[in-house]
């Protein structure tokens, strides 16, 4: 069977195990565990704090040193609510392309992982090479933060990391951070009629709205000269306000759920903490005057480092090199790609398949992505072997 057929193969099986992110991937990880453990790698599964998902982190050669990562995340986004034309998970060919939930957003990277595995496995390996399949990407980047901390804990320190989200095997050196919250606003019920007796949930979360609406505003006059994201300053959305029961009930409880992705570690800083100061020295005295046990927490769903572009950078020459691009872009999703660089490693982002049709209904991956990529993996080998 020649290498295309069988990562379709592969990637048929994937797509059929429903990993959504708030479901268990532990099925998955069992398949790819095998898989890889049968090849001849060291398997390594790194599991969530509740049982329920797990990391795998496996490796082909000798040492823990100087390796080379091939990284990709397990989950998939939701299909409920959108228009399918057939079952997700269960992989559809047509016109040169595969579909189902996952096929780019990432399966297809990591069953051409899997194929070469094979091969991989027969060279004289001068590096190990290491395979990071994560879970909870989708909601914040939860496993890789997970793998990040069992890396170190094992002194495994790979050289450069490839990850393979859909980039149409471009070479991407750069994006913006992704920082996910929800803010509860805990007030106190009353009738409507009298706003003084009660906290109103609702107006608190309102006026924090409001702050972090003027602090979007700050956010654009902060942007680095020369930037090269799309818009190029740090962007913020809130994404969605529930609370409340019925117009002439003073809502106890309001939460709010927002985002920002910044474009540089100061931006970072800047929004926490002017939200911090704006809570602590305006809305909670306030609030608390009113009622002691008033009060706002703020849940963090994720926290995800950009990967900032540096001139340095061994994985991007690599990947410029074997595909013959001439240079490397940024991208405005976020990627794992900044945890496995603060852990010092050199990343790009390549991966195939288009971001476009990443989270959409109908999702699909051309196969002659699938093949693009299988011949990347295949000319890497001159940089493993021996
Ligand atoms: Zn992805």
């Amino acid at each position: 069977m020649n290498q295309l057929d069988h990562t379709q193969d592969i990637l048929r099986q994937l797509i059929a195990y429903p990993t959504i992110s708030a479901d268990s991937n532990l099925q998955m990880i069992e398949y790819l565990a095998d898989y890889l453990d049968h090849v001849g790698a060291d398997v390594l599964l790194n599991h969530a704090r509740d049982g329920t998902k797990a990391n795998l982190f496996a490796t082909l050669g000798q040492g823990h040193e100087n390796g080379v990562l091939l990284s990709g995340h397990t989950d998939v986004v939701p299909v409920a609510d959108q228009d399918w034309s057939h079952d997700p998970f269960d992989m559809v060919e047509r016109d040169g392309r595969l579909y189902g939930r996952g096929t780019c957003d990432m399966k297809g990277f990591i069953a051409a992982c899997l194929t070469k595995a094979q091969d991989y496995a027969k060279l004289p390996l001068k590096t190990p090479v290491h395979f990071a399949f994560t879970y909870d990407e989708e909601t914040g980047c939860i496993g890789a933060q997970g793998l990040a901390k069992l890396l170190q804990d094992q002194g495994i320190t790979p050289r450069l990391a490839i990850i393979g989200e859909p980039t149409r095997m471009k070479a991407i050196e750069g994006h913006k951070g992704c920082c996910e919250y929800t803010t509860h606003f805990h007030g106190k019920a009353g009738h409507g009629s009298m706003p003084d007796i009660g906290v109103n949930a609702i107006e608190y979360a309102m006026r924090y709205g409001t702050k972090l609406m003027d602090i979007a505003q700050d956010l654009q006059g902060r942007a680095p000269e020369n930037g090269r994201f799309a818009p190029p300053w740090t962007t913020l959305n809130i994404g969605r306000i529930t609370g409340g029961h019925i117009h002439n009930v003073i809502p106890e409880n309001c939460s709010m759920d927002w985002e920002f992705r910044p474009v540089q570690d100061a931006d970072f800083s800047y929004v926490k903490n002017t939200i911090e100061t704006y809570v602590s020295d305006t809305l909670l005295p306030e609030m608390q005057r009113r009622d002691p046990n008033a009060n706002i927490t703020t849940e963090i769903v994720g926290e995800v480092v950009g990967l900032e572009p540096t001139d340095q950078n061994e994985a991007r020459d690599i990947v410029l090199e074997l595909t013959g691009q001439n240079h490397a872009d940024v991208v405005p999703f976020g990627t794992e790609a900044g945890i496995f660089a603060a852990l010092g490693m050199s990343v790009v982002v390549c991966g195939p398949g288009s971001i476009e049709q990443a989270h959409k209904p109908d999702e699909f991956i051309d196969l002659s992505q699938l093949d693009a990529c299988l011949s990347f993996l295949t000319k890497l080998e001159s940089k493993l072997a021996a």
